[in-house]
């Protein structure tokens, strides 16, 4: 189904703030967080990371059954052929997890919280033009992510993060 617009079953996702993802996520400085908050998501198609065969992806357990959602609508928008997902960018895993602050700033990247991903990091550099199909755009807005590559300034078109503005 074409999902441009926000299913009606999407999760509300906390702002874009420390304050409100360390309520939502928890608080990453925590000695037991990483227990407590991680979890692990098998997609229903293989994915890579730098090219090599991945089968899970460690996430935040606050996003997984959203993450699910988007893999399983990337997977069926292809008709459960790897071929086409290869094709959509999607299995091109470029990391989730981890504790950094965002490129040129002191702030904490949402990776930090394990509620981001990144995908085809190789030809979706800092204000590239996306090579990731609308297919899998489409997918993460339908769940209520951000798309890295509608930032206003410095666009980062292989990131979604499970955030909404501040
Ligand atoms: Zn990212």
């Amino acid at each position: 189904m074409p999902n441009a617009a926000l299913a009606a079953s999407a999760p509300l996702w906390p702002k874009d703030t420390t304050v409100a993802k360390n309520a939502f996520y928890g608080d990453f400085h925590g000695a037991k967080w990483q227990a407590q908050y991680l979890t692990r998501v098998t997609p229903p198609f293989r994915m890579f990371y730098d090219k090599k065969p991945i089968p899970s992806l460690l996430v935040n357990r606050k996003i997984a059954s959203s993450l699910l959602t988007v893999f399983n609508e990337i997977w069926n928008e292809c008709e459960h052929d790897q071929k086409k997902v290869d094709a959509t960018g999607a299995s091109d895993f470029g990391g989730c997890f981890n504790i950094r602050p965002i490129a040129g700033s002191n702030n904490w990247s949402n990776h930090s919280w394990a509620c981001a991903i990144d995908l085809s990091p190789g030809s979706n550099g800092f204000n590239m033009k996306t090579t990731l199909s609308r297919v899998v755009i489409d997918a993460f807005k339908a769940e209520g992510w951000r798309w890295g590559g509608d930032y206003k300034n410095r666009r980062d078109p292989m990131h979604f993060e499970a955030v909404r503005p501040a």
